[in-house]
């Protein structure tokens, strides 16, 4: 699967709320300010685990890089709070 092209996106302002500064810029070229680094931590460890189907608390996600941007970049921040817990958990059992 291929990249995402995230050439187009300003790497100055926060790619979720449009806020500044930049906090972290992710692999693809996403940015996140200190607000929303959450999405960024799940997109990072997402990758360190190559990209697990999770499921947390009535929420779902396949496996795959596709679904992990479309959670990080529309989902709420209920989605991606509750499929970091999910992560979490995968981390400890590892
Ligand atoms: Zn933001």
């Amino acid at each position: 699967m291929p990249a995402p092209d995230t050439r187009r996106i300003p790497k100055d302002v926060c790619c979720i709320c449009g806020e500044q500064p930049v906090k972290c810029l992710d692999e693809f070229g996403y940015p996140f300010c200190a607000g929303c680094d959450h999405r960024y931590h799940l997109l990072q460890i997402g990758r360190q685990y190559s990209w697990p189907a999770l499921r947390y608390d009535g929420y779902a996600l396949d496996g795959d890089m596709q679904a992990y941007l479309l959670t990080v970049i529309c989902g709420t921040d209920e989605r991606v709070f509750a499929l970091l817990e999910a992560l979490g958990e995968l981390e400890e059992a590892a």
